[in-house]
């Protein structure tokens, strides 16, 4: 899915289509838990990210160091950190752009807390830190839930940007366009040596951007989104098939077998008449 493919010349003169993967990303899924106070390997973590942002001690008497405070809805920490009997390597590494199209349905069940912390213990944090701090060592348990909301709410405005009878008039799209800007992903360019000379490399830095990247394909690729015919569901999607009328196989089959039961009930009420 996120192969390149260039037409180039072979050293023969020849026409050959190259094909190479673009994208990099390597992320850790460990099992999280709420956590209120940095204690443990959460403190020490929280201790560490204070102590890179302050600058040498003469300079902050001249310039108090900037004061990152802890969130007070708390972070998501892996499990046991906060008393220091957690296990310290992640669960599983995965590649989360080879899974973006599970990703994008997932996310759009996540209602509450407890459906957040299933979410990421299955894929891991979103990687978007605290307010204003990017780049803290812990995801906060609000800036989690807002940063989802928002992603949300861009994919439930995009469906109904598509249809041209809720108003996709150039207004709509230009605020469309203006959020949609403001949640763009961090793409580190990079390079990376092949037989054929230098291939482009994108690097994505979080799970946040794989979801925003995925928007931002389905925004930008004239493809529409459709909304899962399962009501129990309801996600929107990017059909595979013009014919596809269920997000996944699991919802498809779901459906099947209730309307199968709902038969079965009626036949056999048949035989009691
Ligand atoms: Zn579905």
């Amino acid at each position: 899915m996120r192969e390149f493919k260039k037409q180039v010349l072979n050293e023969a003169g020849q026409p050959r289509v190259d094909v190479w993967t673009g994208f990099e990303m390597q992320w850790p899924v460990y099992e999280y838990e709420p956590v209120l106070k940095p204690t443990g390997l959460v403190e020490l973590a929280y201790d560490r990210y204070l102590d890179r942002a302050r600058p040498l001690i003469a300079l902050e008497l001249l310039r108090p160091a900037e004061r990152v405070l802890w969130p007070h809805l708390g972070v998501f920490a892996p499990k046991g950190w906060a008393t220091g009997k957690g296990r310290r390597e992640p669960v599983r590494i995965y590649n989360p752009l080879e899974m973006s199209d599970e990703i994008f349905l997932a996310i759009q069940h996540v209602r509450d807390l407890g459906s957040m912390l299933r979410f990421i213990n299955q894929y891991g944090v979103l990687g978007v830190g605290i307010t204003d701090h990017r780049d803290f060592p812990f995801d906060g348990v609000r800036q989690t839930g807002y940063r989802l909301a928002a992603l949300q709410s861009q994919i439930a405005d995009l469906q109904l940007l598509n249809k041209r009878r809720m108003g996709g008039t150039a207004e709509t799209r230009e605020q469309y366009a203006d959020t949609l800007n403001g949640l763009l992903p961090y793409v580190q360019l990079m390079v990376r040596p092949s037989t054929g000379g230098l291939r482009p490399l994108y690097r994505i830095g979080s799970l946040f951007d794989v979801i925003a990247l995925y928007i931002w394909e389905a925004a930008t690729g004239g493809g529409r989104l459709r909304r899962c015919r399962d009501p129990k569901c309801g996600a929107r999607f990017i059909p595979h098939r013009a014919n596809q009328t269920y997000c996944t196989h699991t919802c498809a089959n779901r459906t099947a077998v209730r309307r199968w039961k709902g038969r079965q009930k009626h036949v056999r009420k048949g035989e009691h008449a």
